[in-house]
């Protein structure tokens, strides 16, 4: 693979001086908070890591007082102050962040953000503080407020569909509600005389319930002129997303030819089509660079070198009860752990393609920075 290719991997090689920082050993701030908010989700899907009874990130049900596994309609566990981060702590994150010099949040799931009670207000902040913010949400609570300050202050917007009618939608994201053409509706708000720098996209992980809908939410997203759908697929220990090869195969060939069939230059179907392989892949690598970049924060307030260890406490290095983000992200001891995290240790690593591009940055002596990608904050 060129290093053209291999760089074009991860908006983490544009930040040169962060990369010259690397390169010499030293600690750098990250540009990017991943948030959960809130653990409890009013949807119970079929993928999600975090309830799946073999779900990678299943530790999390806890905070909900649920065991994972449940395939009812209905959602898993209770919210409470347990399945939250504190309403002061969460509150006080954007002055935090701003103190600490981390420009972009993504305030995402764990469980639906906008669960959150002080949900309004710290999206508000966020904007207020002139953050970069980007929210991935199931879309069933958006209200006029929130879609009101999304337009205004957000840079980006992912709604969790995975379907493009009810019956499909129900399937997976197992809510009593049939709600899909509120979501939608919610969808058509936003978009509706929205700022052109805001993004807005649509989440399609492919499953066994939603494999013959690719084509039909392609065509209906594009209709609606969201920015873009990305297909991904379930994670899961088998790597297989719950299909067969024939799928597989099937899906290697379908999306393509959408994106032939129905990309513009307003309107893009993003392909995750390697990441399958990631899923049983050995993380045959020695350094996590990733964290270096990107905080994730879980509902319980630790802080956690990414997305994919979320949750497991021996991965936990700091937690915003005890320390402020500043406090955090120049600490001798956060440096040490991230230099002694092993990847070896962790699930399979889908992050692997973008470690290895920063890798190559790293060790390149002749590392030029990519031009500035759109979102450069969003790692
Ligand atoms: S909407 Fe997101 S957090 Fe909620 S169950 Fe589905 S995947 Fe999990
Ligand atoms: S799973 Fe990947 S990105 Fe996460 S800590 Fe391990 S190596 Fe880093």
């Amino acid at each position: 693979m060129s290093n053209v290719l291999e760089y074009s991997l991860s908006k983490a090689l544009y930040h040169k001086e962060k990369i010259e920082l690397l390169k010499k050993g030293q600690m750098i701030i990250p540009t990017e908070i991943q948030i959960d908010p809130e653990a409890f989700c009013n949807d119970n899907c079929s993928f999600c890591s975090y309830r799946k009874e073999d779900g990678y990130n299943n530790e999390m049900t806890e905070l909900i007082q649920a065991k994972p596994g449940s395939t009812e309609n209905r959602a898993i566990g209770i919210p409470s102050i347990q399945s939250r981060i504190d309403n002061d702590i969460l509150l006080s994150i954007p002055q935090q962040m701003v103190d600490a010099g981390i420009p972009a949040i993504e305030i995402t799931g764990g469980g639906e953000p906008t669960l959150h009670p002080k949900f309004t207000e710290f999206y508000r902040e966020c904007g207020k503080y002139g953050l970069d913010i980007g929210l991935v949400t199931n879309g069933s609570r958006l209200n006029d407020e929130i879609i009101g300050m999304v337009k205004k202050y957000g840079l980006w917007i992912r709604l969790s569909m995975d379907a493009s009618n009810q019956d499909t939608h129900k399937k997976i994201h197992r809510t009593p509600n049939e709600d899909f053409e509120k979501r939608l509706n919610n969808l058509k708000k936003i978009l509706d005389g929205k700022r052109k720098e805001l993004i807005v996209g649509i989440s399609f992980i492919i499953t066994p319930e939603n494999i013959d809908d690719i084509e039909n939410a392609a065509r209906l997203f594009a209709s609606l002129k969201v920015n873009h759908i990305r297909f991904s697929w379930m994670y899961d220990r088998q790597g297989t997303a719950g299909l067969t090869k024939e799928q597989i195969e099937h899906i290697g060939d379908l999306i393509p030819r959408l994106q032939k069939e129905l990309d513009t230059e307003d309107f893009k179907v993003f392909n995750e089509k390697n990441r399958i392989q990631t899923y049983t892949q050995k993380n045959d690598f020695n350094t996590c660079h990733f964290q270096r970049f990107v905080v994730a924060i879980g509902a319980d307030g630790g802080l956690y070198p990414c997305c994919i260890m979320k949750y497991n406490k021996k991965f936990e290095y700091a937690n915003l009860k005890n320390s402020t983000l500043n406090e955090i992200v120049t600490s001798m001891n956060v440096d040490a752990f991230m230099k002694n995290l092993n990847p070896v240790n962790c699930r399979p690593c889908w992050l692997s393609p973008r470690n290895a591009s920063i890798d190559g940055a790293i060790k390149d002596p002749n590392y030029k920075p990519i031009p500035k990608p759109n979102h450069a904050n969003f790692i």
